[in-house]
C-alpha cells in the first residue's frame, strides 16, 4: 500500500525524481537531497511503512532484506573504508519523512 500525499512513495512511483541507487521489486536506495556526509543514502520500502515502529512481523523479511543491502549498497556507492547506518525513528528519534528509511553514510572522515 502506498499514500498519495507521501514524499518517499512518491519517490517509490517515480512521481518525485531522485538520484538512485538501486531498485528492485520492494525497495528503492537513492542518494539523500541534503547529505550530511561525502556519501549519504536512504534505503526504503516501495510500500508504506510510517517508521520502524510501525513495522509489523509481517515485515521481518523486507526488513531483513533492507539490512542485507547495506553493505553492498555502501560498497557500491564508494564507501570503501566503512560505513554509518541509522534509522531515525518517531519525533523523538528526530524522523522527519513518516516513511521508513535507513540512512546509509560514509566516506573519508572527518564528518559528524
Ligand atoms: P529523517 O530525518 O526523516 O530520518 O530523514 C529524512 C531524510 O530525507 C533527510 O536526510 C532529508 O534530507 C531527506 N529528504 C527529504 N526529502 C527528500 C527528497 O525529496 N529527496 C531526497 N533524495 N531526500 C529527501
Ligand atoms: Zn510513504
Amino acid at each position: 500500500m502506498q499514500l498519495e500525499d507521501c514524499i518517499f512513495c512518491k519517490i517509490a512511483r517515480g512521481e518525485i525524481p531522485c538520484n538512485k541507487v538501486y531498485e528492485d521489486d520492494d525497495v528503492i536506495a537513492f542518494h539523500d537531497i541534503h547529505p550530511q556526509a561525502p556519501i549519504h543514502f536512504l534505503i526504503i520500502p516501495k510500500h508504506h511503512i510510517t517508521s520502524l515502529a510501525h513495522a509489523t512481523s509481517e515485515d521481518a523479511v523486507l526488513l531483513g532484506k533492507m539490512i542485507n543491502l547495506v553493505p553492498t549498497l555502501a560498497k557500491q556507492a564508494g564507501c570503501d573504508n566503512g560505513f554509518r547506518t541509522v534509522i531515525n525513528t518517531g519525533h523523538d528519534g528526530g524522523q522527519e519523512v513518516p516513511h521508513l528509511h535507513i540512512h546509509v553514510l560514509g566516506g573519508p572522515r572527518p564528518w559528524k
